[in-house]
C-alpha cells in the first residue's frame, strides 16, 4: 500500500477536486448521493488512524452539501484540521476555487 503521505495527497486531488466540480446548485438526490459518499468514505480510508480523526471531524462539523462553494469551503476546513494536527501552514479558504478549479490568480 502506498505511505500515509502518498495517499493522502492523491486522496486530497480526488477530495477538492469532486468539490470543484460539484454543481453550484445540486438536486437533492446529489446532495445526498454526496453525503453518502463522504460517510462511506471516512469507514474505508485505509490509513485507519486517519479515518478515525476524520469521522470524528464530521460528527462535529456535518459536510455542507448545498452547493459547490458550501461544499469546497466545508472541504478546506476538514483538511485545514488535519494541517493543524500534522503542524502544516493553514491554507486560506477563500482561495479553494483558485487552487482547484479555475488556476490561481495573481
Ligand atoms: P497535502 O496536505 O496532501 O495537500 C495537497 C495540496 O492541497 C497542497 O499542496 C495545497 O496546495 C492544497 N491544500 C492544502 N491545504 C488545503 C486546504 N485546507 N484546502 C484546499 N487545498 C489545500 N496524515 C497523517 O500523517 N495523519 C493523519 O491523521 C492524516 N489524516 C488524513 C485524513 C484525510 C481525510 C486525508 C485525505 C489525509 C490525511 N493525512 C494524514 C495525509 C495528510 O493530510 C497529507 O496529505 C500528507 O501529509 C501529505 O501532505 P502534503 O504536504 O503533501 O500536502
Amino acid at each position: 500500500p502506498p505511505d500515509v503521505e502518498t495517499l493522502g495527497r492523491g486522496t486530497w486531488t480526488l477530495l477538492h477536486s469532486i468539490a470543484a466540480t460539484y454543481p453550484e446548485a445540486p438536486s437533492k438526490s446529489q446532495q445526498s448521493d454526496l453525503l453518502s459518499f463522504v460517510k462511506l468514505f471516512s469507514r474505508l480510508y485505509p490509513c485507519w488512524v486517519c479515518a478515525e480523526d476524520f469521522q470524528s471531524y464530521l460528527g462535529r462539523e456535518v459536510p455542507r452539501v448545498q452547493s459547490r462553494d458550501e461544499f469546497g469551503n466545508w472541504l478546506c476546513g476538514a483538511h485545514n484540521e488535519v494541517n493543524r494536527k500534522l503542524g502544516k501552514p493553514q491554507f486560506d479558504c477563500s482561495r479553494w476555487q483558485e487552487r482547484w478549479r479555475t488556476g490561481w490568480r495573481d
